[in-house]
């Protein structure tokens, strides 16, 4: 495998850290990334998390030496630094997230713990808070936002995500670094009998979704943090006895060097895991051939079993196929019939619908600026105006068409020939290679 390694010694456990849980799901890409050091390069979205991270921290921090909760040109300076897209997402907790200046400890605060969960590696932040044990670090993590309500024993942990998809800390497996930055904040602040862990998505107005953890839970945190550590030692000791790891599909997928470079030990069994664009084009036709040979054999399975079909990732996340319910909602533009649609005292048909937005616009004719996006699909429209009797009406509402633009990505039909690309017209070069 190609690429930047930084290979560690197998038998030195690297600290846990809050993403080690995620890459643990498949101990391929936990032994690929942490022990042979093949890491995912991160790419764009890493960046913009960093930079994400950077500029909330400058931002509490500000409000913090200026005592204010909210600085928005403060705000908009530090969200202009991070970038366009980073500064586009941030835009859902500019004029929302409140700084509670008078708490606010730290940001960007890394801490750690040793194996024995004593605080050990203290930064200078956290000097004199507690003891240092000096023994090497088992657990680390930093926190984005640390606020110490020391009166009331109560800590609030703030930690941004940029998720486009939010979730709650407290689910069981998205619950490991809320129950790990907690331990952090019971054994550094030895008063502290309650810590709540709040995720705040940044891309969201008021958007916080939060867990409580009390002293008296402790002893059950240890346990989970333990856990996951042992699960770590355990691939350790595998990769070293030199035994096979195994590759388990898990949502780390996504993050795995060897997906994109198709060494993953799943994908092998593809014979066209190799290879040049056209390759990868043909990769995907076979995938979607495959996902449907696939998906109708775990149809039938589950048809013929009546069970669910299950997948557990190395975490004992489980991942399940099988029938799910669901229900949407549908605007119908006419009130059905038995024999057609239903018509109104004056003899026009019922649109009940329509007659609300019309309400609307008449009652508020300030705010229809939206009413101008809503549609109908060609699609269902088509399927009904495509025959010979409805020919004149379908030329009609072709006629009131808008048409739209849009360029996407996509695997076309079978065709017999692609046009040839026209010759690209401008930059030149000479012999060696110098532009003129
Ligand atoms: S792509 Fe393959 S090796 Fe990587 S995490 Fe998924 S299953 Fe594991």
């Amino acid at each position: 495998m190609k690429g930047k390694m930084v290979k560690i010694d197998a038998s030195i456990v690297p600290p846990t850290h809050q993403s080690t849980e995620l890459l643990m799901g498949c101990k391929k890409n936990y032994v690929t990334q942490i022990i042979e050091g093949h890491r995912n390069p991160g790419g764009v979205e890493s960046r913009r998390g960093q930079e994400i991270h950077h500029t909330m921290s400058l931002y509490l921090s500000h409000c913090a030496r200026k005592g204010v909760a909210m600085d928005l040109s403060a705000f908009d300076e530090f969200s202009k630094g991070a970038g366009a897209v980073a500064s586009k997402i941030l835009v859902g907790v500019r004029d929302s997230y409140e700084v509670d200046f008078a708490a606010l400890f730290a940001t960007e605060l890394r801490m750690s713990l040793d194996e024995d969960f004593h605080p050990t590696d203290l930064s200078a932040e956290l000097d004199g808070t507690c003891e240092d044990s000096g023994e090497d670090a088992g657990y680390v993590g930093t926190l984005d936002g640390l606020n110490l309500y020391r009166s009331e024993g109560k800590i609030v942990i703030d930690d941004f995500k940029s998720h486009p998809r939010p979730y709650n800390p407290s689910d069981p497996d998205k619950s490991m670094q809320g129950k790990e930055y907690s331990l952090f904040c019971f054994t550094h602040f030895p008063w502290a009998n309650e810590v709540k862990f709040r995720l705040i998505f940044v891309r969201f107005r008021k958007l916080v979704r939060e867990v409580v953890y009390t002293r008296d839970e402790v002893p059950a945190l240890i346990e989970s943090v333990r856990s996951m550590r042992s699960r770590q030692k355990a691939i350790h000791e595998e990769y070293i006895a030199g035994k096979e790891i195994a590759a388990t599909g898990n949502d780390g997928c996504v993050y795995c060097p060897l997906l994109s470079n198709r060494e993953c030990p799943i994908l092998q069994d593809n014979p066209n895991a190799q290879g040049e664009p056209s390759e990868w084009l043909s990769s995907s036709l076979v995938y979607s051939a495959y996902a449907k040979v696939n998906t109708a054999r775990m149809k039938a399975h589950v048809q013929g079993t009546g069970k669910p079909i299950i997948l557990r990732d190395y975490n004992q996340k489980c991942y399940s196929f099988g029938p799910v319910e669901s229900e949407s909602s549908v605007f119908p533009l006419f009130r059905k019939t038995e024999s057609g649609i239903a018509m109104d005292a004056q003899g026009n048909p019922d649109m009940p619908i329509v007659s609300l937005l019309l309400d609307y616009a008449h009652a508020t004719p300030d705010d229809t600026k939206w009413m101008g996006n809503l549609l109908i699909s060609s699609t269902k429209l088509n399927s009904y105006l495509g025959t010979k009797a409805r020919a004149m009406l379908d030329q009609a509402v072709t006629d009131t068409a808008d048409k739209v633009t849009k360029a996407t990505l996509k695997v076309s039909k079978p065709l017999d020939s692609i046009p040839e690309e026209p010759e690209e017209e401008g930059d030149s070069w000479d012999e060696d290679g110098e532009e003129f």
